[in-house]
């Protein structure tokens, strides 16, 4: 039956089930989140992050300065940097006040810049797991033995040049022999490893289209798409010889049609029709995401490729790049402007996907309780077995939420990236910028926001 049906047969018998299920779910999430007194760490970064939240000048500041750090020479020119930009604030908190004055000397300003690259440093390690996939060997076993799989990403810079994208394809490459020879040693763990469909890799690698190729543009999607096929193939003929899986990022909208186009053609050809394990990403801000699913649905049932396909659904991370891309060009905007519009599409498409089961595996990435405990909830009002739900988070985002959902057995997995520190500022600018806005659930949740409210209908 599918989880509507047992719904409107439970709510005609008076309450609503499903509310009830994600108030208790998420209670029991929020009650089995690590404090931060063990994690002092976490605790600095939220002290952080509430100041820059809470200062929108600060905030800009702060990003343009984090943009610039790779660029610096020497930890002179890192401070000089700091104290121009922090100029542009017209009331900076005492701290940064001191640090402006102290930045008139040298001495000073050497001081200041290496508590300032120290502090990029370790933010920069909160969400990157290691320069390489050797290196970053050590978290990811972590991870895994405290129940949580993870999704490796290679961050690069952008890639404009056909060496560039074939020096991205081998890194992919490299990354799925490498993480496939160091996780055939790490122990069983059943709830990571198997669902009801069968055996789930340990190997996932995430790949970005736009990285494979420079020629992806929206007015000649074809010649893109093709030279993009042409390095997805190889990596998709190595993640079957391995076991491991693929799955291929969304990024902005102007590529969502040759990206989606790409990967539904390829995964059609008759070799790839048995394998490897591969995967999408379901953007829910979009306002055209259901009709996007059904098309998706629609090719999973029809070609009846095994492993099925998985689809990632999340919200988007280019909410404001659309926004101001829309804007310039006086296009109505593709993306929902209210955040509750956004979240109880997500929750549509949460139970559209949940009740496609078997033709695609479903994960759902978020790290917002109400709509994880939404997709737990429906999934289990729909009689699924709680392995039939993947639920995946962004490491340094979603620690805590992981723990939780680790600790109460379920198959939870982390994005990782992986890339040095010049790579990885794009990136860690992207999460600030989430992390701090203000209808972000995460700040949200930080700022004390109660409980019930947090798990209230969108
Ligand atoms: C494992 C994983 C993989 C991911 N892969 C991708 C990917 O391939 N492509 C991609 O684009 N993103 C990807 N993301 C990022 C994801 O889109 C963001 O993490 C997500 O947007 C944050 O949503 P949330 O549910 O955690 O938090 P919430 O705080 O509930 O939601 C924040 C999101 O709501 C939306 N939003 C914010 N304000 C508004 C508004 N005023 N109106 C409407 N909508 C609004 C935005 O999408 C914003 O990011 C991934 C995330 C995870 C966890």
């Amino acid at each position: 039956m599918s989880g509507a049906r047992a719904i409107e047969e439970q709510t005609s018998r008076g309450g609503d089930p499903l509310e009830a299920a994600i108030r208790e779910i998420g209670t029991e999430l929020a009650a089995a989140f690590p404090s931060n007194a063990r994690h002092p760490l976490r605790a600095i970064d939220k002290r952080a992050m509430d100041l820059a939240s809470g200062d929108q000048e600060l905030k800009a500041a702060l990003f343009r300065f984090v943009d610039v750090t790779p660029a610096c020479r020497s930890l002179d020119d890192l401070a000089r940097h700091l104290r121009e930009f922090l100029r542009e604030v017209p009331e900076a908190p005492p701290p940064l006040a001191v640090a402006m004055r102290m930045a008139d000397s040298k001495a000073g300003r050497r001081a200041i810049g290496a508590a300032a690259a120290a502090g990029v440093r370790h933010m920069a390690h909160r969400f990157i797991v290691g320069e390489t996939p050797a290196s970053a060997h050590g978290v990811l076993r972590d991870l895994w033995n405290h129940g949580v799989a993870s999704s490796v990403d290679l961050l690069g810079e952008a890639t404009v040049t056909q060496a560039e994208a074939d020096r991205y394809a081998a890194r992919c490459d490299e990354a799925l022999g490498e993480l496939a020879r160091i996780s055939a040693g790490w122990p069983a763990r059943d709830v990571l490893e198997r669902d009801s469909v069968g055996p789930i890799p340990r190997t996932n690698v995430s790949v970005k289209i736009s990285a494979l190729t420079p020629l992806l543009r929206p007015d000649a999607p074809e010649r893109g798409r093709r030279d993009a096929a042409e390095r997805l193939r190889p990596l998709l003929r190595r993640a079957e010889a391995l076991g491991a899986h693929i799955h291929i990022d969304m990024e902005s909208l102007d590529s969502r049609e040759a990206v989606l186009d790409l990967v539904l053609d390829v995964l059609s050809e008759e070799e790839f029709v048995r394998g490897p394990s591969a995967g999408l990403v379901l953007q829910a801000y979009l306002r055209d995401s259901p009709e996007q699913l059904e098309r998706v649905l629609e090719w999973a049932s029809a070609s009846g490729r095994t492993p099925p396909l998985t689809v990632r659904l999340v919200k988007g991370a280019y909410w404001d790049h659309e926004l101001v891309q829309a804007g310039q060009h006086g296009w109505p905007t593709p993306v929902f402007e209210v955040k509750a519009e956004c979240d109880r599409n997500f929750e549509t498409l949460t139970r559209r996907l949940l009740d496609a089961r078997p033709a695609v595996r479903v994960a759902i990435a978020s790290h917002n309780l109400r709509s994880v405990s939404h997709a737990i909830a429906y999934s289990r009002l729909s009689g699924a077995d709680d392995r039939d739900l993947e639920l995946q988070i962004l490491r340094g985002l979603g620690d805590q939420l992981a723990d939780a959902l680790a600790v109460r057995g379920f198959r939870v997995r982390a994005y990782c990236p992986i890339g040095d520190l010049v790579a990885g500022m794009a990136y860690l600018v992207r999460r600030l910028l989430e992390n701090t806005s203000n209808e972000s659930f995460l700040h949200e949740q930080a700022r004390g926001v109660p409980i019930e409210q947090l798990l209230a209908a969108p």
